[in-house]
């Protein structure tokens, strides 16, 4: 065995093995054992974590065991204080209710929803403030006159280009809010309050969402998206149009033909606008190995560990999504921490995190790199193991693993991965999703190291019918699979932790 891997180590370019007395990474490797990974699997899935739904009991117990499995095996804190709080990283969220919003014309009250749609960024109060009705004459008829400081309502017959005509007017001069109305086709606008309501009602989104909208991406509409941001554009219905214009369906509908230039109707309203959103305080679990020689430059290997909690009275437990890869996480981390006590750590800093919120929209990892511990430019690499230990539709046994985004940011990841898995894992390495766009690559913690250009690898074993149901259950997993994939994984790490 040992002239075998010798062999192997003089026919590839970067070191696999460092030997110190007679332990190798190999002897690291075997110390991830499929019985540690089901207890873990087990305790994550036990009645207590109620299916670990971000924010709730059951979350944070789950937090906490993963800290003790990090704290018993003698794994640092990111933070070199070692309290026990500094293996938290603490992460506010909101979880999106309705805005209430009212609109007062004339000593009418309107409702949101109802007769006006108001998503809200954030919460406003315009007390009076002159709304001007332009018709469906186009903007350039109004250059005299400045919107700045007041609202603009426009009619519009394509309720779909309503908000491309409101950025013309959004470029002609600012107004503080911009209505439309489309009153011919009435059930766009009730279908559009159905979708608003259903989009946003317990969304779960970041306490700070994003300062500003990049303009490298939107270029020169940037801005637009800036002021959508704090501003609305509201469309409202025919009896609010009615109530603010003092026109009359048929009369609205003929200006709906009539391009020329009109007097505008100046009318006042005042806007009320309260958003309703919940905070959740939710956390990160973080560990760490110090490298020897480059201590500031970081390999993070990670998983989920939140999931949908319960359903209906039913517990969602989780099993393969993704009490799995969180089991194989600390089972990596104890892998290194053992290295470590026969003497031997890597060059490199390794950091374990289990990830909250990744079900409500990968949001405990977009928090953990906006926020990152340590800066994102001494990341070399992320390992993100989502759903292990099931067999999908395209496969008749567990030898297998789905690897994406070997060969997207750094190339070298495929053929390290194919080494080490040939020299020891000796799994089917199936790169049949591992294109940059492939949507399972955007759709796990990965996504959130790839598009600040840190490579990344996810590991996974594809859909099951069980996936997101109470039926997804630890007794369905085959634990010697997530064995191995933790193996390869903490090999892939080892190696990318001591190159140099
Ligand atoms: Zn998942």
């Amino acid at each position: 065995m040992k002239i075998f891997r010798l062999c192997l180590l003089l026919t590839l370019s970067f070191p696999l093995f460092s030997f110190s007395q007679s332990y190798s990474n190999i002897d690291f490797a075997a110390q991830i054992s499929e019985k540690s990974i089901k207890k873990n699997v087990k305790s994550l899935c036990s009645d207590i974590m109620q299916g670990r739904e971000t924010g709730t009991e059951g979350q944070k117990n789950a937090a906490v065991y993963i800290y003790s499995q990090f704290k018993q095996a003698g794994l640092q804190a990111v933070d070199k204080s070692q309290d026990s709080l500094s293996y938290f990283q603490s992460v506010k969220l909101s979880k999106l209710g309705l805005p209430s919003a009212t609109i007062k014309v004339n000593k009418k009250t309107f409702y949101n929803y109802k007769d006006f749609v108001a998503g809200s960024i954030q919460d406003s109060i315009f007390k009076d403030l002159d709304i001007v009705y332009i018709g469906n004459s186009p903007i350039q008829n109004y250059s005299e006159i400045d919107f700045t400081n007041k609202a603009v309502l426009f009619l519009t017959s394509n309720f779909h280009k309503a908000f491309s005509q409101a950025y013309d007017i959004w470029k002609h001069s600012k107004p503080s809010l911009i209505l439309f109305c489309d009153p011919i086709n009435t059930s766009l606008f009730d279908r559009y309050i159905h979708t608003s309501k259903s989009v946003r009602y317990k969304r779960f989104r970041l306490k700070k969402p994003i300062d500003t909208v990049d303009s490298r991406i939107f270029g020169k509409e940037s801005d637009f998206y800036n002021y959508l941001r704090t501003h609305e554009i509201i469309p409202i219905s025919v009896r609010l149009t009615k109530a603010i214009t003092g026109l009359k369906l048929k009369q609205l509908k003929n200006s709906l033909a009539n391009q020329n230039q009109t007097t505008p109707i100046i009318a006042h309203l005042q806007l009320q606008l309260k958003n309703n959103d919940e905070i959740i305080k939710t956390e990160n679990v973080i560990s760490l190995i110090e490298g020897t020689e480059k201590p500031e430059e970081f390999i993070i290997i990670s998983a989920h560990f939140d999931h949908l909690g319960v359903d209906k009275k039913l517990i969602c437990y989780g099993a393969n999504d993704n009490a799995s890869g969180t089991a194989a996480l600390i089972e990596i981390a104890k892998a290194f921490k053992y290295a470590e006590l026969k003497g031997q750590r890597p060059k490199r800093s390794v950091i374990f995190t289990a990830f909250t919120a990744e079900e409500k929209g990968l949001l405990g990892s977009e928090f953990f790199v906006r926020n990152s511990p340590v800066p994102l430019k001494s990341i070399k690499a992320n390992l993100n193991m989502d759903m292990l230990g099931r067999i999908d539709e395209y496969h008749s046994s567990a030898n297998y693993i789905y690897l994406l985004g070997t060969s997207h940011l750094n190339p070298q990841l495929k053929p390290i991965s194919d080494s080490l898995n040939g020299l020891y894992s000796h799994l089917i390495l199936d790169y049949k999703y591992d294109q940059p766009h492939n949507p399972f690559y955007g759709s796990s913690d990965q996504a959130s190291f790839v598009k600040n250009k840190i490579p990344s690898i996810m590991y996974f074993n594809g859909l099951h019918d069980d996936y997101h149901t109470p039926e997804d259950t630890p007794n369905k997993l085959d634990y010697k699979n997530i064995e191995r994939v933790a193996q390869l994984v903490f090999l892939t790490a080892w190696e990318l932790s001591n190159q140099d």
